[in-house]
Parts: C-alpha cells; structure tokens; sequence
C-alpha cells in the first residue's frame, strides 16, 4: 500500500483577524499528483506556505514523509522543493551561476554542485539557457529555470504555486509535459495549486478549497461526476417550446 507522504490535521492559519485556512485536514500519497484548486483568496498559497516552512501556522498538525515540521523542521526542509509564484533566482546572473550558487546553500561543492546542475540539464531541457542571465529568459524559460532550482537538493515532494499561471498554452503545455516526466522518471510527489480547472484533469486528487475550507475532495472524475452536467440547450424559433436536455 502506498504511504501517506503528506498528512495535515485541523490546520488553521490566521493573519491576524483574516481567517485564510480553516481546519483543514486531508493527505497526500506518495507518487501522487495532488492539486488544490480554488479561486484566488481561497487559501491556496497560505496553506503551500505552511508546509513549506515559509509561514508558521496558527495551529494543527503537518507531517512531511514521517516528519513534524515542529518538532524536525531541517529533515523536511531536506525532503521538499517549492517553485513559488514570484521568482527567487537572481536576475543578473546566469541560469548556472543562479544554480551553483542554490546549491552552494546545500552544502555541495563546486564539484558535487555542477553534477547536480549537469543531471537537471537534459530533464529541464536547460543545454541553451544555461549561459544565459535570467532576466533575459521568456514566462516558460523561467519556469523550467524555477523548477530546475526546486530539484537542486533532490527533494521527494516538490510544491509548485500555480506554476502555469501567465504562460500561454504552449508554454504551458511544456512545464506540464516536464512535470509528468519528473514525476515518472524519480517518483516525485507533487503538490500544486492552481485556479484552471483544466489542469486538474492530470491530477490523482483534488481539493477544491473555497474561503479556506475545503469543499469538494476526490478524483477529478469523481468531481465531475457529483458536481457538473453536460447540458445543451435546445432553441427553436419561435422559441415556445426550449428545451434543455441533460446527460
Ligand atoms: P490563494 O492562494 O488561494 O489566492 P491566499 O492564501 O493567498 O489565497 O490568501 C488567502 C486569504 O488570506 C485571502 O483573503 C488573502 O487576502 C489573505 N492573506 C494572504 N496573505 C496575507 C497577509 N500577508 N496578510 C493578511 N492577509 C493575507
């Protein structure tokens, strides 16, 4: 049976009186691909945050591959990799200068670090960007620089906060293909946030989270299922006698 990689229990977060998450408890397998889908505010990325480390929570319970992030806050860290909304990497210097230096922050040396770069560049497609400044790449190059630098530390859970958001379909049907290949190349867990219903579709679960509650969990076929029908709506001309058939 598989493990529960991620488990959440009754996790509220608070910005003073802004009630973002609202004991929420759910959990991720490993190998899995989890989505937590809602509309902007819902509390998509304060609950990412949370699990990251990024944001101390108000209160519950998160365990990260057997690990309190209380109590061993350094092995999760070791375990997970975040692409967040915004960048992180530095703008003048280059894709490999950006992601030496990450991996300076690991504890590698030169050595160790550029293997580690050398093993990103054929999964990430990075052998043209690599001599290139960051600021000079386009929406989908970035991306696929962000997720390169999430990976540095060979993590087993990797985060992305809506990591297609502002691509054009093209681009980000590229950052989805890599991510199905990651995920079947190393057995990675991923967690993503997103507010495209379409992109769901690929996941293994889905929370639908709605002003910090979660309203809605199952598989995306299970969604559909329960909370959408296919109608078409008949007009004729004279328009007395409409028609909707549902199917
Ligand atoms: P989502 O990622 O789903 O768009 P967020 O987690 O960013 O949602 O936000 C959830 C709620 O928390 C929103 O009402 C938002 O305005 C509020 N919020 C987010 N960050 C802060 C903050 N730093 N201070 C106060 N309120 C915040």
């Amino acid at each position: 049976m598989t493990n529960d990689i991620i488990v959440v229990k009754g996790l509220v977060k608070n910005y003073k009186n802004v009630k973002a998450v609202k004991d929420i408890t759910f959990s991720v397998k490993e190998g899995e691909l989890f989505a937590f889908l809602g509309e902007n505010g819902a509390g998509k990325s304060t609950t990412i945050n949370v699990l990251c480390q990024v944001l101390n929570k108000t209160s519950g319970k998160v365990i990260i591959d057997g690990f309190d992030i209380d109590k061993d806050s350094l092995e999760v860290k070791k375990r997970i990799g975040i692409v967040f909304q915004g960048t992180v990497l530095d703008n003048i210097l280059t894709v490999k200068e950006n992601l030496i230096s990450r991996c300076a922050y690991y504890g590698m040396n030169h050595k160790m670090a550029m293997n580690r770069v050398n093993e990103l560049v054929k999964p990430l497609s990075l052998e043209k960007l690599l001599k290139r400044k960051y600021q000079t790449l386009s929406g989908g190059e970035r991306r696929r620089v962000d997720i390169a630098r999430a990976l540095i530390n060979k993590p087993r859970i990797l985060f992305l906060d809506e990591p297609t958001t502002g691509l054009d379909p093209k681009t980000r049907k590229i950052v989805w293909d890599i991510i199905s290949n990651l995920r079947k190349e190393i057995n990675l867990t991923v967690f993503l946030t997103t507010h495209y219903m379409e992109e769901c579709n690929e996941a293994d679960n889905v929370i639908i989270l709605d002003s910090g509650n979660i309203v809605a969990e199952g598989t995306p076929n299970n969604l559909k299922n329960l909370y959408s029908s296919n109608k078409l709506l008949w007009y004729t001309n004279d328009s007395i006698d409409n028609q909707g058939y549902t199917f």
